[in-house]
Order: C-alpha cells, then sequence, then structure tokens
C-alpha cells in the first residue's frame, strides 16, 4: 500500500498563481489537478452563447440541465483542460469577454450548487489538488491541507497582463487591472460562499517567492499531512 492520499484545497485572490501552484503540486504528487475557476468559466461561456437571462432562475436551471463539464488531458500541454458538452473550451473560457461576466454568474445560488456538487463528487476518492475561492471553506471543509494564497495588486496585474498578452496583444493594463479588482470585489462580497480564508488555512503571500519556493514550501506541508494520516 502507497502512502495516504490527501485533499490540497486552495483559494485565494484572482491570479496569484493558483493554478500554476496547484498543476505543479499535483504532477509532483502524482494527484488529480482540477481547476475550478475553469468550470465557472465554461457555465458562462455556455450561458453566453445561449443568451441565458441571468435574472430568470427558472433559464438557469434550464441551462444548467443542458451543460455536462469534464476534464480532457491534453498530451502535448501536460495540462487538463476543460470541456463543455464534449467540446475543450479551455482557450475560449480565457477569453475576456468569460473574464467579463464569470463573477456574476458565479455569485448565483443555482451554479453554485451545479459546480459544487461535482467538486465534491471528484474528490471522493482524495489524491486531489483543486483551486478555486470556496474550496477550502464549501467543497472540501475537510480538506487536509488548506492554502490560501495571496500576492501584492500590482505583481497579480502584472503576471496576469503577460499571460493574456500572449494571445492577445490588444490587451491593455488598464483592463486586466480592472477586470481583477471588479471580480476579486464581486467573489469576496457576494452572498453564496463568498472568497474568504478558512480558519484552518494556511496563508501564503507569494509576492517574493520564486514558482521553486513556493512549490518547495508546500510540498513540505504536503509531507508533514500525509505523516499525520500515516501516525
Ligand atoms: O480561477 P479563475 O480566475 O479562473 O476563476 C474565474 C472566476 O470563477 C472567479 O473570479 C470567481 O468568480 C469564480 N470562481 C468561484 N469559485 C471557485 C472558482 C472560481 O466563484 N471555486
Amino acid at each position: 500500500m502507497g502512502a495516504p492520499k490527501i485533499i490540497v484545497a486552495i483559494d485565494g485572490y484572482s491570479s496569484c498563481g493558483k493554478s500554476t501552484l496547484a498543476k505543479e503540486l499535483a504532477a509532483k504528487l502524482g494527484y488529480n489537478y482540477i481547476d475550478s475557476g475553469a468550470m465557472y468559466r465554461a457555465i458562462t461561456l455556455y450561458f453566453l452563447h445561449n443568451s441565458v437571462n441571468l435574472k430568470d432562475h427558472a433559464e438557469i436551471l434550464d441551462a444548467l440541465a443542458n451543460i455536462h463539464l469534464g476534464f480532457t488531458f491534453n498530451e502535448n500541454t501536460q495540462r487538463s483542460e476543460i470541456c463543455l458538452n464534449d467540446e475543450n473550451v479551455e482557450h475560449q473560457v480565457r477569453d475576456m469577454i468569460v473574464a467579463e461576466k464569470v463573477s456574476e454568474v458565479a455569485a448565483i445560488k443555482e451554479v453554485r450548487a451545479f459546480a459544487v456538487g461535482q467538486q465534491k463528487r471528484m474528490g471522493r476518492k482524495k489524491g486531489i489538488v483543486m483551486d478555486g475561492r470556496d474550496i477550502g471553506t464549501v467543497v472540501f471543509p475537510d480538506a487536509e491541507l488548506k492554502i490560501f494564497m495571496t500576492a501584492e495588486p500590482d505583481i497579480r496585474v502584472k503576471r496576469r497582463f503577460e499571460e493574456l498578452y500572449a494571445t492577445n496583444p490588444n490587451i491593455t493594463l488598464d483592463e486586466v487591472k480592472h477586470n481583477l479588482e471588479l471580480r476579486d470585489y464581486i467573489d469576496s462580497n457576494r452572498e453564496e460562499s463568498p472568497l474568504r480564508k478558512a480558519d484552518d488555512a494556511i496563508l501564503l503571500d507569494n509576492s517574493s517567492m520564486s514558482r521553486e519556493e513556493q512549490l518547495e514550501q508546500v510540498l513540505g506541508w504536503v509531507k508533514e499531512r500525509v505523516s499525520n494520516e500515516v501516525a
């Protein structure tokens, strides 16, 4: 029998590098990585394509009944990518049109119940790293390791700008800054599962940490938690 597997829940503000850390950690541990934000983005994409009225709860429930979300592993990029009704939409969900709407969609009660139910099922066998906004508070309140990430706002804007600029040279720094501020505001102030640090989460400010340092730090925490499981 191998080492016991745990659940790692990573939450935090937009563009703190949560998914970069989560992905690297999952690869090192041989765990599954789930990008819960991609699920909210795919739902938003479907709502946009089908002009779903965000004020009409019956329409929202009908739309959700037609949505099937999944992840597929891309051997070339070594990443798991989001699929909406069996179509790989990993690139489309990163579009600014989706980013501008996603926090509004993610604040809807029915949308959260739909996504959270699936996320909980994905963690049944443990051995999972999931990042998002409510993973340590709502999805996996019993996760063995919870991390709440943050970084200075200017650093986050710069990181997200560089990422988006690679595929969209028309994007401006101001546009990115505005979007991050708006999403953080809506995510932190919504009624349904607002973004907040779980009491038992470890705060990780990576403003002046390299990716390698950060990964080493977190691998140390995982090791500790796994040995607690054995003891
Ligand atoms: O992680 P990412 O920035 O791709 O998430 C996009 C949006 O999805 C967030 O701004 C937030 O509104 C929503 N989200 C959420 N709960 C999660 C993950 C993401 O509400 N667990």
